[in-house]
């Protein structure tokens, strides 16, 4: 059964005709297709594929499977024509000015229904192939981490750590799965927080996020660093935030509530009486994309798979002083999960 078969199981579950995709992703995961043009569209007997004149070679060698056809560099009108009935649509990718002038271009009588969200449901159970990319990723970032850590943190930069992140991901074949984090002192209580050129002093922590993607799939980890003893309110908050995570590492398993899961982590901090300072989800899906599906929160309304890849990242920010964060990339699996992330978890001092 390939994705394309998948996608028209659901698209006949939802009495569609046809799916037309059209987000990047989506349709890489779909046809292999990494260019920056394209689109297809799958039904019971449909399997298009379409690209301007500057991808027809790329999508030759890339996309298997599928009836190659070729546009203009708009897609919308070549697309429009092989479609008819009720014909699913990307909602959360379309612009509503592409919407509109498609609206215009389908037979009369045919319908666009909103259908975001059916390919990443799918995204969201990794195959085996998918999860050996996402194992090679979250081992680039441990080895690069390491051999950056062996330089020390007092007296670089945020800045500058950040960078060799990077340079290291690149290095070994990689790219960044997104612009490394790295906060020391009261700017670690910033969530997203920006590296600056700052340098980071000493008996203080400092936390790094971190990832690399490989064959397009991506790895996320953070570890919180102390630089020498950072006081006794630190450790205590780190040793919580640990807690908490491997509280709920241990409640990751298919079947399990997401809402549930971030529970666990919620309430282990809550009763420490630092439940305000834990104000994001407890996780996310990893794939493709950083951040996509199913996510880990109070909000989400879904349950684990075997196959999901997520992170477990519970964080505690004390505004003005420090924040701790320690996240796991872990596979979901029947029984549990495996992690991914091999960076030790006990609380490391680094000196200069
Ligand atoms: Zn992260
Ligand atoms: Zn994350």
């Amino acid at each position: 059964v390939t994705r394309a078969d998948r996608v028209a199981r659901l698209v006949g579950e939802r009495d569609l005709d046809a799916m037309l995709v059209t987000g990047l992703v989506n349709v890489r995961y779909l046809t292999g297709y990494t260019g920056t043009n394209g689109l297809c569209a799958v039904g019971p007997d449909l399997r298009l594929f379409l690209t301007d004149f500057r991808y027809v070679e790329q999508a030759a060698e890339q996309v298997r499977g599928y009836e190659l056809a070729r546009g203009r560099q708009d897609l919308l009108p070549e697309a429009a024509e092989r479609l008819s009935g009720r014909i699913g649509f990307e909602d959360h990718h379309l612009t509503v000015r592409q919407y509109e002038r498609l609206r215009g271009l389908i037979p009369a009588g045919s319908e666009l229904v909103p259908a975001g969200g059916l390919v990443e449901e799918l995204r969201a159970v990794k195959d085996e192939e998918e999860l050996a990319a996402i194992r090679a990723a979250a081992e680039l970032a441990d080895e690069v981490l390491e051999s950056v850590l062996e330089r020390g943190l007092v007296g670089r930069s945020e800045l500058e750590v950040a960078r060799d992140v990077d340079r290291g991901i690149r290095e070994r074949g990689g790219e960044p799965s997104f612009p490394p984090i790295v906060a020391a002192g009261p700017h670690g209580a910033l969530p997203h927080a920006e590296p600056r050129d700052v340098a980071i002093g000493e008996r203080t922590l400092v936390i790094v996020d971190w990832g690399a993607r490989v064959d397009g799939y991506c790895s996320d980890c953070t570890r919180t660093f102390a630089t020498g003893d950072p006081g006794g309110e630190a450790e205590a908050v780190y040793e919580l935030v640990l807690e908490a995570q491997q509280r709920a590492l241990e409640a990751v398993t298919a079947g399990a509530g997401c809402r549930d899961v971030d529970g666990v982590a919620r309430d282990a901090i809550a009763a420490a009486g630092h439940g305000e300072r834990f104000g994001h989800g407890l996780g996310h899906g990893v794939g493709l994309e950083v951040h996509e599906g199913p996510r880990l929160a109070q909000t989400a309304d879904c349950e684990l798979a075997a196959g999901n890849v997520v992170t477990v990242e519970p964080g505690v920010y004390l505004s003005g002083a420090f924040g701790v964060r320690i996240e796991d990339l872990v596979t979901v699996t029947d029984t549990g999960c495996d992690v991914l992330s091999r960076f030790p978890k006990s609380l490391v001092t680094l000196g200069a």
